[in-house]
């Protein structure tokens, strides 16, 4: 959902309540989660990350469904699919041209094994889910709640599926090769932030969380409740807490796992020998105005 999906889902500033004084992502908050440095290193050194192949896959894929909703029901073919990935690829790198660079100029196999891996991804969509039959209430949509008074929690879900007795389906996407036993907390995770979010906005708790894996045409479904969804909230706010104090005292840890082999940092990590750059003068990359959702660990969200 993302993450974020990543590279073209920037969250857009937002008109916050007045008594709002910080904001946070799911992808920010599984930043902290998996390790304080890797938080640190995105959300306040604000370290740029070059877009792998495979988050600009995870774009792509999300792109095509998030537009084949966009057809009359009956013409949401696998024909239909593949026809739009040559196009909106087209679409993202006029938009984001440093997409083009994944390939090396006058390549001409690597861009056309990149569309035909994407549509390969899209058959396994069509094998878990068959779009005719579906008329999903919302896309590539910003929700955002306020908790705990003052932390606006917000996130761009995939899609949602309103039952036509109000019940609430999320469901997210996951493009990526990553091993999903490395990656399956966080997108859980993730999953449970939207859910959080909807039930504060619209009092209602999702009966349905849901992981589409196109890579391996798998569903994974889950139902979360009001007691858990409580429980949740309650980790959410003293995971902001625990930012705010390791921000006060500058202090973010390093927590190597296997999700480093995904991290783009490694060089700058003194898990692996390197040295985090000088902590940002105050400000500068104020995690109180986590304004930018940034591509995740790759692999994490696509
Ligand atoms: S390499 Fe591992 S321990 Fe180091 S910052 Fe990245 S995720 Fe954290």
């Amino acid at each position: 959902m993302t993450a974020e999906p990543v590279i073209d889902r920037q969250d857009s500033p937002t008109a916050a309540p007045p008594t709002v004084r910080a904001s946070l992502s799911p992808s920010r908050a599984a930043d902290f989660k998996t390790c304080p440095l890797l938080y640190r290193f995105r959300s306040i050194d604000r370290l740029p990350e070059r877009p792998t192949v495979e988050q600009a896959r995870g774009t792509l894929v999300h792109a095509v469904l998030e537009r084949l909703f966009d057809l009359p029901a009956a013409a949401r073919t696998p024909r239909s699919a593949g026809d739009l990935v040559a196009p909106q690829w087209d679409r993202l790198v006029t938009e984001q041209p440093e997409l083009a660079t994944l390939f090396a100029e006058g390549d001409a196999t690597g861009p056309a094994e990149f569309l035909r891996s994407a549509a390969a991804l899209l058959e396994g969509y069509f094998a878990v889910e068959d779009p005719r039959r579906l008329e999903p209430a919302e896309r590539e949509a910003l929700i955002s709640a306020v908790v705990d008074e003052e932390l606006l929690i917000r996130g761009y879900l995939d899609r949602l599926d309103v039952a036509p007795d109000g019940a609430l389906r999320v469901v997210d996407y996951k493009t990526g090769g990553a091993p999903r036993e490395a990656f399956e907390a966080r997108a859980l995770f993730q999953l449970k932030f939207y859910a959080l979010v909807l039930w504060r906005t619209r009092g209602v708790v999702p009966r349905v969380l849901r992981l589409l894996y196109l890579k391996d045409a798998e569903v994974c479904d889950y139902a979360p409740d009001a007691e858990e969804l409580l429980r949740f909230e309650r980790t959410v706010v003293a995971l902001w807490q625990a930012i705010e104090q390791a921000t006060e005292r500058q202090d973010f840890r390093p927590r190597p796992s296997r999700l480093c082999d995904w991290c783009a940092h490694q060089a700058l990590c003194p898990s692996f020998g390197g040295t985090p750059p000088p902590f940002p003068a105050a400000g500068a990359g104020d995690p109180l105005t986590d304004a930018r959702s940034r591509p995740a660990v790759p692999g994490a969200d696509e």
